[in-house]
């Protein structure tokens, strides 16, 4: 469970995200849309307690952020939107590390590694060297290093880019199974229909606010959007001018 309270996150005069409040209870998969610099990344680095608040609460199953960091960041797997990697581990160790960082070792990381590393096609790199690894390898290391200790919450910032399709099927039914045992995901995406797809329930941001919130119906209800599909809901909310402005631009 993740629970947001009035969470605010000023950088210097300009409000990124603007007194957020928002509850995604255990077992659900959540997405985080809304158009570039609307503070989607700014909320999931504070919830996975990599960036300080500036206002606000941040419960992380049922512990609070900033009282308890260490306990709260124990229960969470964070996969960054521009991950870090150690280019000189090979995959396995890798994995190996970061299960150590939460104090999980033996044969029972060994199994999840190999089954993890087998999910993604990397079972035969895995005592390879990390650098060796192309974009997409690496995105699903980092991707498996999330699930490598089981966390109770995994906090995701664009989990589909530079995966091929079958990896991005592959990891979609990962979500799926894992929130399904009782986990809970909160994901950004730029693909609507990828958050149209998976999602429980979403929320749209804009301008470090919420604008719509809930499920596919309760938006479609709310916005009075019909049979409408996600993205025009999104684009009423966000991107009205679009197509009049390529107009302007290309005959400029
Ligand atoms: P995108 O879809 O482009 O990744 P986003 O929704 O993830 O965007 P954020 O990265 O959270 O957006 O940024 C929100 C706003 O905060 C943007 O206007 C950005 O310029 C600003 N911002 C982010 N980090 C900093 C920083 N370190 N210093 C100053 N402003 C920042």
């Amino acid at each position: 469970m993740i629970e947001l309270l009035k969470l605010s996150k000023q950088y210097g005069d300009f409000t990124a995200v603007d007194a957020i409040d928002l509850v995604v209870p255990r077992g659900e998969l959540f997405g985080v849309l809304g158009p570039n610099g609307a503070g989607k990344t700014t909320t999931l680095r504070m919830i996975a307690g990599i960036l300080k608040p500036t206002a606000g609460t941040i419960r992380v199953a049922g512990v609070d952020m900033s009282a308890d960091p260490i306990t709260a960041k124990s229960k969470l797997g964070f996969i960054p939107d521009r991950p870090f990697i150690y280019e000189k581990l090979t995959g396995a160790e890798f994995l190996r590390f970061v299960a150590g960082l939460y104090d999980q070792q033996g044969d029972e990381v060994e199994h999840r590694a190999r089954e993890l590393l087998a999910l993604f096609d990397l079972e035969e790199w895995r005592d390879e060297l990390v650098e060796s690894y192309s974009h997409g390898m690496r995105q699903k290391l980092i991707i498996s290093s999330a699930f490598v200790h089981r966390p109770e919450v995994i906090v995701v910032d664009e989990p589909m880019v530079g995966l091929d399709p079958k990896a991005a099927r592959i990891l979609k039914d990962l979500f799926r199974e894992y929130t399904r045992r009782g986990h809970t995901i909160i994901f950004s995406t730029h693909t609507l229909e990828v958050a149209e797809s998976l999602c429980d329930r979403l929320a749209i941001i804009v301008h470090g606010k919420i604008r719509a919130y809930g499920t596919m119906t309760d938006l479609r209800r709310d916005l009075q959007g019909g049979e409408r599909g996600l993205e025009e809901i999104f684009l009423r909310l966000t991107g009205e001018n679009a197509a009049r402005n390529l107009v302007d631009v290309l005959d400029a």
